[in-house]
């Protein structure tokens, strides 16, 4: 039988096993394999909401394993360094416990088609100082330290603000794309709640929180319109955010700019950039760009072999209009049903078909104060601008799609109904 192996089961990696599992895998006519190097799957747009403590990770997470038992698919926990296209085998790491003793023995896993879904990493571009000073939040166990750190911070600050008047706690952030604008107008909230929970030395005027950002706008994808109008949204909430100011070192005390200032923070957060894993720079002689992601034909298929397909953050592919298919969630969501088709046309002998990314529209959420973007960014006439109640009910459609791949819609319904009532039973925050 046909060995289909999907290495990364993220926001594309995992609808796809899901659906060739209940097809192919079901049907005995392919043995789908899906790899992770966890054990456990959170959808990646929610991590700045685990980071800040709005969402407790332990409620939102699916295990890969039961996934695949009820999906007709094969889970192997490991992580992925090599691949071999002359045996077309993959090659995962040995596996070792918290006290380094080994668990698993490197292993190897053959396949007839190969799916790369690995996604993406923040991109800190060497700047000095940032992997040893700054958090980054590119997956889970990333955003539930970044979350111990701030309640840590938060405690310690308000500790501090009880006994002296002119203290001040300062949290910066690099980069003004969704991540870091959600974010910072996720640790707005994080703030007010933990007040309202008691830590409530700490006044409002005794935090900042500053965005940097090197270009001239904030959300330079985004039309200018919503940037501004987001931009807006953050000076409402006192949001400081700094354009034009290029981070040349970070220390432990905050961050020096290239015009010479220094932006003080206690707390400091990289979220600019994104760019392959680095382990994926010439994988297998396959074809990749400069920040690693494998180079697609518009049929998924990587341009150098056609029995590897590469999807959603990781894979690089041109449009008609000569820009790049964007790294988000909406795009790895299309490309696992675009590949799913592809996957089984070629096993029925018959030519791949090509995909088209179709801009649904960009929506940046700012916690529970507003949520601003625009709807059919494909139109040609221009895209929609929404705000409001409209906008969070597209935004919060999108994780809705993704379960519904997930699970069907009787499942994402229940797990929406009881996410409702863990909003009435339990604290707002994840306070631990
Ligand atoms: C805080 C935040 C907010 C975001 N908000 C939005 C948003 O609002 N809208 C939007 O469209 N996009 C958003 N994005 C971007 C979106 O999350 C990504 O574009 C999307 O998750 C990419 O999907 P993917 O399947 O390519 O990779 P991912 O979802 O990142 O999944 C990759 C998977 O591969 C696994 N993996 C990695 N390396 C290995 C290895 N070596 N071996 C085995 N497994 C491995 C990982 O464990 C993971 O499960 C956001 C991202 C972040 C960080």
């Amino acid at each position: 039988m046909k060995n289909i192996v999907i290495v990364g089961g993220g926001a594309g990696g995992l609808e796809l096993a899901t659906k060739l599992g209940n097809t192919l895998g079901k049907r005995k006519h392919a043995k789908i394999h899906l790899v992770d190097a966890s054990n456990t799957h959170l959808w990646k747009p929610l991590l700045h909401e685990v980071a800040t403590g709005s969402l407790d990770s332990g409620i939102d997470e699916l295990s890969y394993r039961a996934q695949a038992h009820n999906h007709f698919f094969h889970f192997h926990l490991g992580r992925m360094e090599n691949l071999e296209r002359d045996t077309k085998e993959i090659v995962l790491s040995a596996m070792t416990d918290e006290n380094h003793k080994q668990v698993l023995p490197e292993r190897r896993l053959s396949y007839d088609t190969l799916v790369m879904a690995v996604g993406s990493q923040t991109n800190d571009f060497g700047t000095p100082g940032a992997k040893e000073f700054c958090s980054f939040l590119d997956g889970r166990a990333q955003a539930d330290i970044f979350h111990k750190k701030l309640l840590n911070t938060y405690l310690k600050a308000n500790n501090t603000a009880s006994k002296k008047g002119n203290f001040t706690l300062n949290i910066a952030i690099v980069g003004a794309g969704a991540t870091g604008v959600e974010l910072a107008a996720e640790l707005h909230n994080t703030a007010s709640e933990l007040a309202a929970y008691g830590l409530d030395q700490l006044k409002k005027d005794q935090l900042t929180v500053t965005i940097i950002e090197a270009g001239t706008r904030i959300l330079p994808a985004l039309p200018e319109r919503i940037s501004a109008a987001a931009h807006r949204e953050l000076g409402k909430l006192g949001i400081e955010v700094k354009t034009q100011t290029f981070v040349q070192e970070i220390t432990e005390d905050g961050f020096k700019t290239k015009d010479g200032s220094f932006i003080p923070a206690e707390l400091k957060i990289w979220a600019a950039g994104v760019k392959a894993p680095d382990w994926m720079k010439d994988l297998g002689g396959l074809e990749c760009n400069r920040v690693n992601q494998l180079v697609v034909k518009p049929s998924l298929q990587t341009s150098l072999d056609d029995n590897i397909f590469a999807i959603g953050d990781c894979s690089f592919m041109l449009q008609a209009d000569g820009k790049p298919v964007p790294p988000r969630a909406q795009a790895a969501h299309q490309q696992a049903a675009h590949v799913y088709k592809n996957i089984v046309r070629q096993t029925a002998n018959k030519a791949p078909l090509d995909y088209i990314y179709k801009d649904m529209g960009s929506l940046v959420n700012l916690s529970r104060y507003s949520t601003v973007g625009s709807l059919m960014g494909n139109l040609s006439s221009g895209s929609m601008m929404v705000e409001g109640r409209i906008a969070r009910l597209v935004y919060v459609s999108l994780y809705r799609l993704h379960q519904v791949a997930l699970h069907g819609y009787f499942k994402t319904i229940l797990m929406t109904l009881s996410g409702r009532i863990n909003k009435i039973i339990r604290p707002r925050l994840k306070l631990h």
